[in-house]
Formats: C-alpha cells, structure tokens, sequence
C-alpha cells in the first residue's frame, strides 16, 4: 500500500481529526530538507508501512542523501489514535561520543520531535547563536535545555551557579524552549547549596514561559561507603519544589524505583529522562527496558495519565561500533517509545 500524500486521514475508519501544520508533509519528501515525515496511515485502521530512503522522489536538495535505516513506522497522528501530548526529544548526550552537531542531524533524519540540549558537552553546545543555527538547518527544534552543572562542565558559562540558571533559562527563550533541567548543587558549593530550594522558586517565579526542574540525582558510593555529594539532597521528593524531572538511571543508581517516583511526585513531575540502570554504582544510563526500572511500564504509565511533558531519550549509545549502528540503536528506542505512549493511552481520551 503506497504511503498517502494526502493531507486528511481519508479511510481512516477510528474517526480521526486531522492534525494541520508540518505533521503533514508527505512521506515523498527528502528527509534532510524536510526534517521529517510523520503522517501515514492510521495504524488502527491501515497495515504498517515502513519507511524507507527509496521514497525520497522528489527532492532537488544538494545534502539529501540516502537514510540507510528503515525509519519508524509512521505514526498515526489523528488524535484518537495518539493522544498522548509528549514530545520524545533526543538529548544530544546521546550520541556520545559523536557530537551535538550529530545530535541534530540524527534526531532530524529520525524524526524525533526534538533536541535537549546539555549545555557545554562540547564548545558548539555552549554558543547559543550556533545551535539556533544549527536547529533551523535540520528543522529540528530544541525543546529543552540542560544547564551546564556536571562536573565537567562547571567552568561552562562563568563561575556563578545562579548565573548559569540565568543564562540556561535565557538560552531557553532564544531557541524556544520551555524547560530546564538543573542538578542540586554539589556539597562544596555551599553558599549555593542554602538558598537553592527558594532560589529555583524565584527562577520559576521569574521566567513563566520556562519551567526549572530539578532531577533527581544519587549518593555516590565510593569503596570507603557512601558520599553524599548533594545538598540539600540528591532525593528531590521531600524538598520543596514544584517541579521535577526524573532519570531513570539515577534512580537505579540509587536504588529506587522510578514507578514509585512517578506515583509519589504526582505533578511535580514535569520531564523526563528515559533511560534505565541495572543498581551499578556507575549511573550507567542504559537503554530503556535493558535495567531494572521496568521503564517501558513507566512509559505506558504516563501515556495513560495523559502526562504532557517531554520525554527525552538520554542513554550511552557507546557501545555502538558505527554511525550506522547508533542510527539504528535510535530509531529503534523512538519507534518503541512511540508505540508504548499511545497504547498506554485509553482509546477513549
Ligand atoms: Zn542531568
Ligand atoms: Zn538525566
């Protein structure tokens, strides 16, 4: 059955709405100029159709080359079949050790509803005006923004933690994005480390187009026990934030279980960061589904709730060999990530 070009779900016998905008460009496009093609069949109603390169007919574009990984199957985006609101970004850490550049490109080709951006992982990541650059080129747009408070990034965008918030949500204003992800602050910071629970309330109170959430983090275990590298806590739950974003590996790495995260934070939680771990020390950030998180159960859990916040897919892609097998690792995660949203979600939403 050859892919439709039509702008409505003709046939489409569930009763969907069409959606309008870019969602529906047609299948025939060039995936590097158009960025990506989501329209399709409806899945409830039609047989499954993969993608493929061979489809790109009609495009002149000099960069168009061939996708050599069967893209996803196309999602119906009528909204009875797929009523979860989620965007499903990819997190530019996620192609590692390729770089944020690659990020883009990737996410583009596969049609990942965007970028999270970790600030500074390499110097194109710290330039504001180049990633906006680089999000208009692929049409893939940056959806959120990871402040640069790792280790190795905490001489990215000066010395002053507050200043690095600022800059973070100001960054979010310029490339469009609505949330920031903040770590706590480590142990030594301590003038920081006091007033960060009120300070991240001002920040909110401050920016109301962009959300500051903090992610849950872990003790670090050390031969000699354990260390409490955060204040005023690793554990976010009982601290007084509006806000949350999850990782699922760190709540491995802490032992926890992220289906209880979700139930306990309720609507603090406002992003998430699919990944799994298997209880290592090591925060290994997995693919989801390879731990012992049960994260495709979280996936559907919030799918049925109809949670709207963005997921965003960080994991260590290292072990792949090749472009090609990172490529193949990625359209894999987001097809699955696809399909558990929208059978999570009850028909009848
Ligand atoms: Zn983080
Ligand atoms: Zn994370």
């Amino acid at each position: 059955m050859p892919p439709p070009t039509t702008t409505r779900w003709e046939g489409c016998g569930c009763g969907g709405v069409p959606v309008t905008g870019d969602l529906l460009a047609g299948l025939t496009r060039c995936q590097t100029r158009y960025g990506r093609a989501v329209s399709g069949p409806c899945p409830t109603c039609c047989p499954p159709v993969t993608v493929h390169c061979s489809r790109v007919t009609d495009c002149s574009h000099p960069a168009a080359a061939p996708v050599r990984v069967p893209l996803r199957r196309p999602r119906c985006a009528c909204r009875v079949c797929y009523v979860s609101t989620s965007k499903v970004l990819l997190s530019t850490t996620s192609v590692y050790p390729e770089s944020t550049a690659s990020a883009f490109e990737l996410a583009g080709r596969l049609g990942y509803d965007g970028i999270e951006l970790m600030v500074g992982i390499d110097p194109l990541a710290a330039d504001v005006e180049a990633v906006s650059k680089l999000a208009d080129y692929h049409g893939v747009q940056v959806h959120s923004v990871h402040a640069p408070v790792l280790l190795v990034t905490q001489n990215v965008w000066g010395s002053d933690p507050w200043e690095k918030l600022e800059r973070s949500g100001e960054a979010c204003r310029q490339l469009g994005a609505d949330t920031v992800v903040v770590h706590p602050p480590f142990r030594w910071q301590r003038e920081y480390g006091a007033g960060f629970v009120e300070g991240i309330r001002r920040l909110n109170a401050d920016y109301d187009d962009v959300t500051f959430a903090v992610e849950n983090m872990y003790p670090w275990r050390t031969p000699g026990g354990s260390f409490q590298a955060y204040v005023p806590h690793w554990d976010p739950t009982d601290l007084d934030y509006d806000h949350l974003t999850l990782d699922l590996s760190h709540a491995s790495t802490a032992r926890m279980q992220s289906m209880q995260l979700v139930h306990s934070w309720g609507d603090r939680l406002r992003h998430v960061h699919l990944t799994d771990g298997r209880g290592s020390f090591k925060d290994e950030h997995l693919l989801p589904g390879e731990g012992d998180q049960d994260a495709w159960d979280v996936l559907a859990e919030l799918g049925k709730a109809g949670w709207d916040g963005h997921i965003c897919l960080e994991v260590s892609t290292r072990r792949a060999r090749s472009r090609h097998e990172r490529e193949v690792l990625l359209a894999q995660m987001l097809e699955t990530c696809r399909k558990v949203l929208s059978k999570g979600a009850p028909a009848d939403a």
